[in-house]
């Protein structure tokens, strides 16, 4: 599985701007609009596109941000990790190859980071952090590059792992689900029927 030049050139048109509707799209890109809709909502199922968000400016909000660094031991990485998942103030959180967490977090003073720092203290996996206040930003933009010849890596919609062979697709009363095994197949398959025959 690929993504052609069609979808390469719509995900460009709606990485800068993702209000546009169907129609202005297939203006830009020159395929139906039909031909957009059917692109777009395969990219939504295959998770590729994950939404449409407003991109707000925390500077203009009057908030402050921290670049957190987090030390822990392998073993307990995960479990740091979840502990903060959760927490509004975790914009983004990483997983480093150095054995560290990186995490940007945003808040609305500095009453609010100290707050947090003092939390830091009380979570026992954490061997050493280390954070710093942003003070500009020069620049910020989402992490995907839109480029020819990028190659899809697709999760299953079961085990949540990334599907390394040809996936196999599940058709859903409204999206498609991919899915890496016919045994996560089979179980995902017995989960969506138990939870269709709830509601
Ligand atoms: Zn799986």
């Amino acid at each position: 599985m690929d993504l052609d030049e069609t979808d390469v050139n719509i995900l460009k048109v709606l990485q800068v701007n993702g209000r546009l509707s169907f129609r202005q799209i297939s203006e830009k890109v020159k395929v139906s609009v039909p031909t957009v809709s059917s692109k777009i909502s395969s990219m939504e199922d295959m998770g590729i596109i994950r939404g449409y968000q407003t991109d707000l400016d925390a500077e203009r909000l009057g908030e402050l941000s921290v670049v957190l660094t987090i030390k822990a031991k392998p073993s307990e990485l995960k479990a740091v990790a979840d502990r903060f998942q959760t927490d509004d103030h975790v914009r983004k959180l990483f997983t480093l190859s150095n054995g560290r967490l990186l995490m940007i977090c945003t808040f609305g003073g500095p009453y609010a980071i100290n707050d947090f720092v003092s939390r830091l203290g009380e979570v026992p996996e954490i061997a050493e952090y280390d954070i710093s206040n942003i003070i500009s930003v020069a620049k910020e933009q989402q992490r995907a590059l839109v480029e020819t010849n990028v190659s899809l890596v697709l999760q299953c919609a079961y085990c949540k792992k990334e599907i390394r062979d040809d996936p196999l697709r599940l058709r859903g009363d409204e999206k498609d689900y991919y899915l890496c095994c016919s045994t996560c197949l089979k179980s995902f398959q017995e989960k969506y029927e138990r939870l269709k025959a709830k509601t």
